[in-house]
């Protein structure tokens, strides 16, 4: 399928890459693509970033059909441009429309259309320490109709933007709350893949975790509200006595890339990752032992993410007195070397644009 291609009269000017937040500033094209039951999915296309057009009874802004994915660009040091396991992103996405009744799209095609659009968007691409250029492929509902079913037409879009690092705070551990009030996602539910409606229902955790000083929401399991889940948006993973352990997939869990990767290198440095429900109940326990070394999220936009502090009732357990853990820091630096072309990519994870 060709894609067809047209230019920006007018180009922005470049951020200052060291003031750079994230996911404020986009690139001056888009990628673009819809979806018909006629015709499948055609009329791809690169042109000028803008606003999409639509009907207010666009089926996305009442049911929330829609789902995305995040993955990063990176600028090494020779001025290439590497992509992160890609073809991996594109396969969540697929597994995330199958499960939202969205029409799959063809993995290959998709990745060819985002290289398109990095070549034609590669001086935006940034090049100060930690930053790199974030790529926001979706898919929404675009019928205009107001009965809920799956929609018919969709449009599939990639948007990109230049992001700094991800914490205002730097690599610096965090503080999460572990909320009892609110659940994140259930089994048989859609907790486990990218879809809008995951994203809105934490907003009030989250806001509350704020409001008490905390950065970001510590989940449990929803039935229970007994087993970790996740952190925020990221997969989380403890170390206790020497063992590193994260929740076993069970299906109100995103199958993170990031935890795919930690988990692939600690196998490979011999330290495997323990897959298995862990309470909190044993998280305080193991505190309390003193035998809690460390804990830290994983997602595309942080990489890892130390948590220096979690606060579960009444209780607050410190962790790693402020410091980033030997285990966090092993993961940051040698993915983060990966993705910057940095140290060797012994698995081939990276794709050079
Ligand atoms: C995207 C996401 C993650 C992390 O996935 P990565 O592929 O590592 O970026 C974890 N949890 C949730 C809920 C997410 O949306």
């Amino acid at each position: 399928m060709d894609i067809s291609i047209t230019r920006s009269a007018f180009l922005k000017a470049l951020p200052d890459g060291n003031g750079l937040s994230f996911g404020t500033v986009f690139t001056d094209h888009m990628f673009n693509m819809d979806y018909s039951p006629e015709k499948g999915w055609h009329n791809s296309r690169i042109e000028p970033y803008g606003p999409i057009t639509m009907d207010p009874s666009t089926m996305v802004l009442h049911y929330g059909q829609s789902i995305f994915e995040g993955l990063k660009a990176f600028k090494t040091d020779s001025d290439a441009v590497n992509l992160f396991r890609p073809e991996e992103n594109f396969r969540r996405f697929n597994r995330s429309a199958e499960k939202m009744c969205i029409p799959r799209i063809d993995e290959a095609f998709a990745l060819d259309a985002l290289k398109q659009l990095l070549a034609v968007e590669r001086r935006w691409v940034p090049f100060a320490p930690g930053t790199s250029l974030y790529i926001r492929p979706t898919i929404i509902a675009m019928d205009p109709f107001l009965g809920v079913r799956a929609s018919y037409q969709y449009r599939f879009f990639i948007i990109l933007s230049p992001v700094g690092p991800y914490y205002k705070e730097g690599f610096d551990p965090v503080k999460i709350w572990v909320t009892e009030k609110y659940v994140r996602a259930v089994p048989g539910g859609v907790g486990d893949v990218k879809t809008a409606g995951n994203y809105a229902a934490s907003l009030c955790a989250s806001e509350e975790a704020h409001k008490k000083g905390y950065t970001q929401v510590l989940w449990l399991d929803g039935v229970e509200r007994r087993y970790v889940e996740e952190v925020g948006s990221m997969n989380i993973f403890f170390v206790i006595d020497d063992e590193i352990i994260t929740p076993a997939l069970t299906g109100s869990i995103l199958a993170g890339i990031t935890r795919d990767t930690v988990i692939r290198l600690a196998a490979r440095w011999g330290n495997p990752v323990t897959q298995r429900r862990i309470s909190i109940d044993e998280v305080m326990e193991a505190h309390a032992a003193g035998k809690l070394q460390e804990c830290f999220g994983s997602g595309t936009a942080a990489v890892i993410s130390p948590v220096g502090e979690i606060k579960y009732k009444d209780t607050v357990l410190p962790i790693g007195n402020g410091e980033v853990g030997m285990w966090a820091k092993r993961f940051f630096d040698r993915i983060t070397g990966i993705q910057y072309g940095r140290v060797e990519d012994p698995e081939g994870w990276v794709v050079p644009l």
